[in-house]
């Protein structure tokens, strides 16, 4: 079966919006989204149209996915938006659709399938720009946010 799993960054590239597949995420990773503003129709369109569905992974998939991430010492970069992404792509055997570099090391050595956003048929894509979760800045490139320590992540910006 076709379990196609959206991680944050795989919505800020817009890959739910570009294509009428059937797409899945967790309520972590929605809340975490759902107020890109430009997609806010759009999120509500999916949603209507039961192209986009939210499911909850339970507690064995998080434990699992958090003892991979930690045995590959990805564990530290990832968000529980991202533990919760794994998790679910454990229980249901999906593929998860990221661009995120730790979330796809730990799917790897759980032997899952991962389709990298810059493959997924998505051509018109932008810049990309590191962004910190924590405060909420944005930097041109780093691994931790030079405010206030988090861990940065990746996103795209149209321009
Ligand atoms: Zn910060």
């Amino acid at each position: 079966m076709d379990f196609k799993i959206l991680d944050a960054s795989a919505f800020y590239a817009g890959v739910p919006f570009r294509s009428s597949d059937i797409w899945y995420t967790t309520s972590l990773v929605f809340d975490e989204i759902k107020h890109i503003k430009k997609n806010h129709d759009a999120l509500g369109i999916l949603l209507e149209t039961h192209r986009l569905k939210i499911r909850e992974p339970d507690k064995k998939g998080i434990n699992e996915a958090t003892q991979a991430a930690k045995k590959t010492g990805d564990y530290p970069q990832l968000s529980k938006q991202d533990i919760s992404i794994l998790a679910l792509c454990i229980e249901n055997e999906g593929e998860i659709v990221t661009d995120d570099f730790a979330i796809s090391n730990v799917a790897k050595n759980l032997g899952l399938t991962i389709t990298p956003i810059m493959t997924s048929g998505i051509k018109d894509v932008g810049r990309w720009i590191h962004y910190c979760p924590g405060c909420k800045t944005n930097h041109p490139n780093g691994v931790e946010c030079p405010i206030c320590g988090t861990p940065l992540k990746r996103k795209l910006i149209k321009d």
